[in-house]
């Protein structure tokens, strides 16, 4: 495809959405494609909630949370075939946060001021110097109201549904189709309606059907998208 300018500028993608829309897959691919960093803002609220859980924190007591979320630090480790695995106070904890228990848990931490304000504050640091894609819920509302591009992805819930069966089938992890439908649905609902940041798209965010494109031509559409602003006049 033609681009018109020559210059190159660095820009911020913003991609937000429902729950197994596919975001975090194609935003990996994507960032590769640009030579930019990828983030998954969703490992970040999993490793949280992976933390609350093994140490029984009180929700409740908003103290009890600061506390608890000074005592954690997430990072991320690239492996040789490309894909990255989350690392909670240094231990590999990749595999345990995409389990049933922590997506069952997620949606009311991250709904947690105290938990949004650390993770957001973290990742706008991130994305300061562009060259970033980011995918989660408030990207392109909370984190980069100013990217340059923001997409907001839906797909029919029984498609996204199929596609997190196949993806947990690949860890490893039997899970029945409607156990599956049931957190994806009980996410979004949580994730829109609460009081912090709920899941909206904003109003200049292109909106992504991914339900009938294939995973290649979700990634390139993304590319052609991003490759426009690029390199526009
Ligand atoms: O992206 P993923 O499905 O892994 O996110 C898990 C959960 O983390 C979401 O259902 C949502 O509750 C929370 N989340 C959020 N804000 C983000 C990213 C994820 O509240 N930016």
């Amino acid at each position: 495809m033609p681009y018109k300018g020559l210059l190159m500028k660095k820009i911020n993608v913003a991609i937000d959405g429902y729950s197994g829309c596919g975001k975090s897959t194609t935003a990996k691919i994507v960032a590769s494609r640009l030579g930019y960093v990828y983030i998954d803002t969703g490992a970040m609220y999993r490793a949280v909630t992976l933390y609350f859980l093994r140490n029984n924190v009180n929700t409740e007591d908003l103290n009890t949370v600061y506390s608890a979320l000074d005592m954690i630090n997430i990072t991320f480790e690239k492996n040789n075939d490309g894909s990255s695995d989350t690392f909670l106070n240094g231990a590999n904890v990749e595999s345990e946060i995409r389990g049933l228990e922590v997506s069952s848990n997620v949606s009311a931490v991250s709904a947690l001021k105290p938990v949004r304000d650390k993770l957001v504050a973290w990742q706008r640091s991130i994305g300061d110097k562009k060259g970033v894609v980011m995918d989660g819920r408030d990207i392109g509302t909370v984190v980069f109201p100013n990217a340059e591009l923001k997409l907001f992805m839906t797909a029919d819930i029984g498609i996204r549904s199929k596609r997190r069966q196949i993806e947990l089938e690949r860890g490893g992890k039997d899970l029945p189709l409607e156990q599956i439908k049931d957190n994806l649905l009980s996410r979004d609902r949580m994730d829109t309606l609460r009081e912090e940041s709920p899941l909206r798209r904003a109003p200049d965010a292109l909106e992504l059907d991914t339900s009938y494109l294939t995973f290649d031509e979700q990634v390139q559409k993304v590319v052609d998208l991003a490759k426009e602003i690029i390199y526009e006049d």
